[in-house]
């Protein structure tokens, strides 16, 4: 491994390690989530926002983004959070994934606050049960395409050798068998976002959050990118909540969510809000 590498390894790594700088305790609170029945094919709520207010900047001077965002995600759905750029979505997916903390407002997984967790079981929140994915891949160009994958394993402390293999079998499965000791930066924006796709579930999470996961790609690769992350969503029985501006992609998943002045609201396919359908703002 370059020197170089190494020194992005290590600046890597308390990412996963953030869990650590938090304060938590299990606060169950009253489940409202509803099993599986013959009208609905999805399971129970895993992931929610409720009253989720997010505010940036200093007092006079300050940014309401999210005012009372609420959302419900159900075992087995991909759902898409349509909004134009600037709306928020970033905002909420890192407040889901516990990368930043809400100004009011809580996220709960299998109905346990999040906020409340202890240190140990917030880093297992982010380390196990959410894999998330950049729109910019946020890989290490100088490290190779299964050293990215394994970082994920090899941060909590599995072997080198074990963390490789599982990363071998996760390119395997997004396509990418034949650049497995291909730098990073040499691979396609295609490529990247393949090898970030098996970095973010290596981990086996139960909920995928995407942001903008096809934002930087051509239309071809976009749709080779969304189909492969159906496939995955499918097969592996993940719960995904993927951020676009695309409309065309979000009317694939099985329902839509706009963000609008800070708030999350049902949409129907047709009526998603200051966008068209080929995904820029109008
Ligand atoms: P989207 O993902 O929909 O493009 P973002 O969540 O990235 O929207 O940003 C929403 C708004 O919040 C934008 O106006 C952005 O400039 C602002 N914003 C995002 N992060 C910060 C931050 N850390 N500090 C101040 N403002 C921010």
């Amino acid at each position: 491994m370059p020197e170089g590498a190494q020194i992005t390894f290590r600046l890597w790594l308390p990412f996963y390690d953030e869990g650590a700088r938090r304060n938590l305790g299990n606060a169950a609170v009253p489940g409202d989530s509803k099993g599986m029945d013959g009208a609905n094919q999805f399971g129970q709520t895993i992931l929610e926002a409720r009253g989720l207010k997010k505010t940036y900047g200093a007092r006079e001077k300050n940014l309401e983004v999210l005012t009372d965002a609420n959302l419900q995600l159900r075992e087995g759905e991909m759902v898409a959070v349509v909004a134009p750029s600037g709306a928020g979505k970033s905002t909420l997916l890192h407040l889901l994934a516990a990368l930043d903390t809400p100004t009011s407002g809580n996220v709960y997984f299998e109905n346990k606050s999040i906020e409340s967790n202890q240190d140990a079981a917030l880093a297992h929140f982010r380390n196990r049960a959410v894999g998330f994915l950049w729109q910019r891949h946020q890989l290490l160009p100088d490290f190779s395409a299964a050293e990215n994958v394994a970082m994920p394993l090899l941060a909590r402390g599995e072997s080198h050798a074990n963390a490789l293999s599982e990363a071998h079998k996760w390119l395997k499965e997004v396509g990418l068998e034949d650049r497995l000791e291909h730098r990073a930066g040499e691979l396609s924006g295609g490529e990247q976002q393949r090898v970030a796709i098996a970095r973010a579930l290596i981990t086996a999470p139960r909920v995928l959050l995407a942001d903008e996961p096809t934002g930087d790609l051509d239309e071809q690769n976009a749709w080779a990118v969304f189909e492969l992350l159906q496939r995955l969503h499918r097969n592996h029985r993940l719960t995904s909540l993927i951020a676009t501006h695309n409309v065309a992609l979000a009317q694939r998943c099985d329902r839509i969510v706009g963000l609008e002045h800070g708030v999350l609201q049902s949409r129907s396919t047709h009526t998603v809000a200051g966008l068209t359908p080929g995904g820029e703002t109008s």
